[in-house]
């Protein structure tokens, strides 16, 4: 184990690449770079909330013994060999050309080498302004901060691909937000939290430097992502292997979001990671009724352009923005966009799979797609509880046989009773159901056991964050402290204290389905 203040960081994306070295905070436009270098802003007192056990034994980091590795989390101490800096990226926003966004209050203070020798980026999100803050502040408050400290976690032992939160801290400050976007702007506590990852690049690193004809500065960058998180890929058709390779791995990361029910809620550009990674935790939620047309984002309204149901899609919108960006490296584009439009079929492939393993199928054959698809617009129109359904599910006794106690074996998930007619169409989905499990060629327990590890027990709801967030706001932690255990066995019956629907009191309020961007 090492100490956050003795460690020798490594620097690698600002000695590589052409950053503006000047420290000036001031916003601006930064064209003919990939960086800014900006230290943080200190706080008045960073104290540590929380602090992620398994992830820093796993990345060797001692936990902060003194007030100066405490300050670190903080932005108040920058080691002797931390090069801290803002990322310059741009993005699509809704759709939209956004031109350049970069790091407003995200900075990454250098690079952590794992005993495994793989390298983390130590990023503190909320650590003051950059010259990417454009009007704002560069702070984050406590809710949002505590919202991607656990989410993140949490994806992580869903066995989603996702950044990590190593800690977090309050900064003793007061940060002014308008938290409903309706003219009432109030302080709210402030907070940091240090997120780890490979790397944070995301499509819109390539799309700012394409916007800008920086076709040098692209290939280089390009060469650099490859070389350092895609090293399998060499020879003379590494450009067109790698684009496939982000196509796959978004393709598997919109099917394992769909599998677990997380609607990440602003699906942009900049919010997509080149790594196939789940980034920036903001108005996210999981389902809790399977609503297809579900967006947590109160500014995603009337659209719903990144509702649950629509994320697949989305991702290949971006994907093509992704492809545009780098086709400049490219002789011609129609490779491209047919390994592009290749999405579809790769998804619906990835899709069958998650399905197979959620159902409880032996192997997923062309005949079983019907049932599948039965499934899926069933559930769209009876909008049970996702989670609690399928646990049900894995569990349905195979010799029901009558519409009522089919139906009724399900009561615990349902937020509103089936119609008659949902009541017949449930019955005979789950009749036929029961008849593809009984030819099954595994056994029905070899079946359940793959039920139980692809289909989540505990979810991280909405309603249970905005419970602990108010309670860390009068300074009790015991919530809290609760819910960062039960993420850690999603699959198993340990927090089944948890183990119920989204209440009726939840439905209607601020924060505990949906949420503003503000954060
Ligand atoms: P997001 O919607 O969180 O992905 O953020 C979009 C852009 O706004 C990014 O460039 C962020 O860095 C920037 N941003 C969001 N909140 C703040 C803030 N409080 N201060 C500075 N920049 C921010
Ligand atoms: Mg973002």
């Amino acid at each position: 184990m090492e100490s956050l203040s003795s460690k020798q960081y490594k620097n690698e994306f600002v000695t590589t690449f052409p950053g503006d070295d000047t420290g000036d905070l001031k916003p601006r436009q930064t064209p003919g770079v990939l960086y800014s270098r900006a230290d943080p802003t200190p706080v008045a007192k960073p104290t540590l909330l929380a602090w992620s056990e398994e992830l820093a034994h796993e990345l060797g980091i001692q936990k902060p013994e003194n007030q100066q590795e405490v300050d670190i989390l903080g932005g108040n101490y920058v080691a002797p060999t931390m090069q801290p800096y803002a990322a310059c990226y741009a993005g699509h926003q809704f759709g939209n050309w956004a031109g350049q966004l970069g790091d407003g209050r995200a900075i990454t203070l250098g690079e952590w080498e794992a005993p495994t020798g793989k390298s983390w980026e130590l990023q503190l999100k909320g650590a003051g302004q950059t010259p990417y803050s454009r009007r704002a502040d560069g702070r984050a408050v406590l809710r949002s901060s505590v919202r991607e400290y656990l989410m993140s976690e949490a994806m992580h032992y869903l066995r989603v691909p996702t950044t990590r939160a190593l800690s977090l801290v309050t900064t003793g400050d007061q940060v002014l937000r308008d938290m409903f976007y309706n003219g009432n702007p109030a302080y709210e506590p402030g907070a940091i939290v240090m997120r780890v990852a490979p790397s944070f690049l995301r499509f819109g690193n390539y799309e700012m430097l394409a916007s800008r004809r920086e076709t040098d500065n692209l290939r280089q960058l390009v060469d650099w992502t490859i070389d350092r998180y895609y090293p399998h890929l060499q020879g003379e058709n590494r450009y067109m292997e790698w684009f496939k390779e982000v196509r796959d791995r978004t393709a598997s990361l919109m099917v394992d979001w769909l599998r677990v029910g997380f609607v990440h809620g602003v699906m942009n550009t900049d919010n997509m990671s080149v790594l196939g990674l789940t980034i920036d935790y903001g108005p996210y939620s999981f389902v809790d009724d399977y609503d297809l047309n579900f967006t947590p984002n109160t500014t995603d309204l009337p659209g719903r352009r990144y509702a649950f149901g629509k994320q697949a899609s989305v991702a290949y919108w971006n994907l093509g923005c992704f492809a545009s960006a780098i086709a400049p490296l490219f002789n011609g584009t129609e490779e491209l966009v047919k390994e592009l439009e290749a999405y579809a079929d790769i998804y619906s492939a990835k899709y069958l799979k998650m399905m197979e393993n959620k159902l409880g199928l032996d192997q997923v054959k062309t005949a079983d797609i019907g049932l599948i698809t039965r499934f899926d617009e069933t559930l769209a129109a009876l909008k049970p509880d996702m989670t609690i359904f399928y646990q049900l599910l894995i569990d349905l006794p195979l010799d029901l046989t009558s519409d009522e106690e089919l139906v009724d074996y399900f009561s615990e998930s349902y937020y509103t009773a089936p119609t008659k007619a949902q009541r017949t169409t449930l019955a005979g989905l789950l009749r036929e159901y029961i008849e593809r499990i009984k030819q099954n060629t595994c056994t029905r327990e070899e079946s359940q056991r793959r039920m139980r590890e692809h289909n989540p027990r505990f979810i991280l709801r909405n309603y249970l964050l905005s419970q602990a967030i108010e309670e860390l706001e009068k300074g009790e932690n015991s919530l809290f402290l609760k819910l960062q255990e039960a993420i850690k066995a999603p699959y198993s019956s340990n927090s089944d204290a948890f183990f119920s629907k989204r209440p009726d009191w939840a439905t209607s309020k601020a924060g505990c389905s949906m949420l503003s961007c503000s954060s």
